[in-house]
């Protein structure tokens, strides 16, 4: 594997279908799902780690967020990328930066309305990726359901000739959904964290047992995180999954979206609810201890 700076050297060197993973780095089995699923689908991965500060609105979260390049270059190369892309800064900005993309509706509520200009930073530099790289295939995960949505509706929109695919979850064996910044978690606030998708599970199950009410599911996974000390929600909302469209009943695929802040370290997680099969989607969990802990 071929670690590169510029969108050039990705050109030259990449062949055939080419699959994209767009990262921010510091990578954890959720991370290593999408690369092995662009292995077995593209000719050439390329796995871009960046960590963007566009998109960031709380400077000590830009700051205090990993990094590890050498340690993602061995760990991408292990699940088959052929080619990490690092860009720098001033090579993904290099003036003042004027234009920005902005995907109106998917991106307002919920992220978008606690992260203010969060997804118009997401969208900006992953349109700079589809035309630098130029993929076949793009992958993300299902964790960011709402950046997923924005993404679908970006390539749609300005006619990206790109597949977009969403994969599962993937969540430490207790439950935790895998995140770079689930380092960050200390001692205690470990524990309190877990609130995320022990709640989240709770309206799952009341799901599978019938229940279509929107406000019933979110008053019973708000309720559950409310009752966790060291927690402080943000927000238990529901919306589609393709548009980011409020609901009051559940009749098409729903993700169930928590986003709250355990000490100084801010999480977000999802299940998605479809009615179509009764099931709600979990993701998968790993069973043994992260990578995110022991090294590669
Ligand atoms: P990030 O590096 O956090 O920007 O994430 C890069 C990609 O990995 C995004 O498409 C995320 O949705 C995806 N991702 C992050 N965490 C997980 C996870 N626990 N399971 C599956 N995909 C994930």
């Amino acid at each position: 594997m071929k670690v590169v700076h510029t969108f050039e050297e990705v050109r030259d060197l990449a062949g055939g279908r080419i699959g994209l993973v767009p990262t921010m780095g510091f990578f954890h089995e959720g991370h290593l799902s999408l690369i092995k699923a662009a292995a077995e689908s593209t000719d050439t991965v390329v796995v871009s780690v960046f960590v963007n500060p566009l998109q960031f609105n709380e400077s000590g979260d830009l700051d205090a967020y990993p990094r590890d390049l050498d340690r993602d270059a061995a760990l991408a190369e292990t699940a088959g990328a052929q080619l990490l892309i690092a860009p720098a800064d001033s090579y993904m900005y290099p003036r003042q930066h004027y234009t920005r993309i902005r995907v109106a509706g998917a991106s307002d509520g919920m992220e978008g309305a606690y992260r203010s200009g969060h997804f118009d930073g997401v969208a900006t530099v992953v349109a700079k990726l589809f035309a630098g790289v130029r993929p076949d295939v793009a992958f993300f995960g299902r964790k960011d359901a709402q950046q997923l949505a924005v993404v679908r509706a970006l390539a749609c929109d300005l006619s990206f000739p790109v597949e977009i695919r969403g994969l599962p979850i993937v969540r430490e064996s207790d439950g935790l959904a895998l995140s770079s910044r689930n380092i960050r978690l200390d001692g205690e606030i470990r524990g309190s964290a877990l609130a995320l998708s022990t709640a989240l599970f709770a309206a799952s199950d009341a799901f599978e047992a019938g229940e279509r009410s929107v406000a019933v599911l979110t008053h019973e996974a708000a309720t559950r995180l409310g009752t966790h000390s060291g927690v402080e929600t943000e927000y238990v909302e529901a919306a589609t999954a393709r548009d980011v469209a409020g609901v009051e009943t559940i009749e098409a695929e729903v993700f169930l979206a928590v986003a709250a802040r355990i000490g100084n370290v801010r999480l977000i997680d999802n299940v998605h609810l479809n009615p179509g099969t009764g099931l709600a989607d979990r993701g998968v969990r790993l069973s043994e201890p992260s990578i995110l802990y022991g090294g590669p």
